[in-house]
């Protein structure tokens, strides 16, 4: 029994290591020449907006020193060397070369929401300010027939080279009836299906557009599916979340403008650069997590000292996110940070799979029979609910290595 709680122990308490960080010297000599090439060949090209980056720098009150520390900051969340910061920064000084077109669909609005910010804007959102944001459905200004010709002229005038983000889900029951937009009731189906045709690349922002989302859970009235399901023909790339994280948004427009691609992918097209790694690997709660150290219930001295959130339901042991170190809100927290259990809202079907306040090991679901813990991709999907069991078992094993403070006795 003692090897068996020693083997589950080693396989949840090892780091994720499907993210090749280092690709060799040759490989990024010749990216950096890549984008040396394609940064000259945007700076010819005319500004799709006088906005100008410094001045925005400037009326904000942030110097050069802190926009460098921030271009350093987002070349490594890139996945990048330290060599490629002047690129990233030259790049998103011409972020108002990247035509942006956003579609909204059957959602919240939630994602627009985050790219909008209410205060004080930083770094990524100022990048964000100068896109060439050509169409918005909610933001703009226009209405009616003269949004729609506004659509009709950005997506020609930009034919081939826009990127089509879309935000919301895709209702498919009725025909596609329960979602139209336009005078001429065009459904969002038909409607994102002729915004696609001419995009460079689509980017599906947050829980609905990437995986059907909260619409989507059960029993899914409308039929609601992510912009995957329906486009077949067209590079995609998922930034999930709910809502997506501004800075994911910036680093896919980022390394599209600077290398002239979408990022590598794992199998849910999710940026491995943003998605590659486990909440529970980066989770500042970790350390009690190993230890045995929960909280068991709201309030108590456990949730006082910050201790691990598994036992209140917390699913970042089967979550791929950024979000424990990018963070929300400018960088200042996130759902763990303020005690609250990660709900695994970046993973397909997250509100009817791991929405609840009930460890993994408490599911009724049927354990793996082997596989180790690493990038999705590896894992496999099936494994994300299984392995509750395996970090059940964890918990227990700490709690019988005598680090928890009474008997070490296991309530899970
Ligand atoms: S709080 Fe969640 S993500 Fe953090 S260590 Fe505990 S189980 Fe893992
Ligand atoms: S902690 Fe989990 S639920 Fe919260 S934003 Fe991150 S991935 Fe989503």
């Amino acid at each position: 029994m003692s090897d068996k709680i020693e083997a589950v122990k080693k396989l949840f308490t090892s780091k994720s290591s499907r993210v090749e960080t280092n690709k060799g010297d040759t490989y990024y000599q010749d990216l950096f020449a890549k984008c040396e090439a394609r940064l000259n060949e945007m700076r010819a090209q005319t500004p799709a907006n006088r906005l100008d980056f410094s001045e925005l720098l400037e009326e904000n009150g942030i110097d050069r020193r802190e926009f460098m520390k921030w271009a350093s900051a987002t070349t490594a969340m890139l996945m990048l060397p330290p060599m490629f910061t002047p690129l990233v920064a030259d790049a998103a000084v011409m972020m108002n070369r990247a035509p942006v077109i956003w579609l909204e669909l059957q959602d919240c609005a939630g994602n627009s929401e985050a790219l909008l910010r209410a205060d004080g804007p930083k770094i990524d959102e100022i990048v964000l300010d100068i896109i060439s944001l050509e169409y918005h459905e909610t933001l703009q200004a226009a209405a009616g027939f003269q949004a729609e010709k506004q659509l009709d002229e950005a997506m020609e005038t930009f034919k081939g080279k826009y990127l089509l983000f879309v935000e919301g889900s895709i209702p498919m029951g009725m025909n596609g009836q329960y979602g139209t937009i336009g005078a001429a009731g065009e459904t969002f189906h038909d409607h994102l299906m002729r915004c696609s045709e001419n995009a460079a690349a689509i980017v599906a922002v947050g829980a609905c557009a990437t995986f059907g989302g909260i619409p989507a859970a059960s029993p899914n009235p409308t039929g609601a599916v992510g912009v995957m399901n329906v486009v077949k023909n067209k590079p995609i790339i998922n930034i999930p979340a709910c809502p997506a994280n501004p800075a994911n948004m910036v680093g896919v427009i980022l390394h599209y403008l600077l290398t002239g691609q979408i990022p590598e992918l794992d199998s849910l097209l999710r940026p491995k650069f943003a998605f590659g790694y486990r909440i529970h690997d980066n989770c500042e709660r970790r350390a009690h997590f190993d230890a045995g150290e929960y909280v068991e219930e709201w309030g108590d001295k456990g949730a006082q000292n910050n201790f691990c959130l598994y036992k209140m339901g917390c699913k970042g042991p089967m979550t791929f996110n950024n979000c424990s170190i990018v963070r929300y809100n400018e960088g200042i927290n996130w759902p763990i940070g303020v005690g609250r259990g990660c709900i695994g809202c970046s993973e397909p079907d997250f509100w009817d799979k791991y929405a609840y306040e009930r460890p993994m090991a408490d599911a009724k679901i049927k354990a793996p029979t082997g596989g180790v813990e690493k990038t999705v991709d590896e894992f496999g999907l099936g494994m994300l609910t299984a392995v509750g069991i395996g970090i059940g078992i964890h918990a227990a094993a700490s709690a019988v290595a005598g680090k928890r403070e009474k008997s070490g006795e296991s309530h899970e």
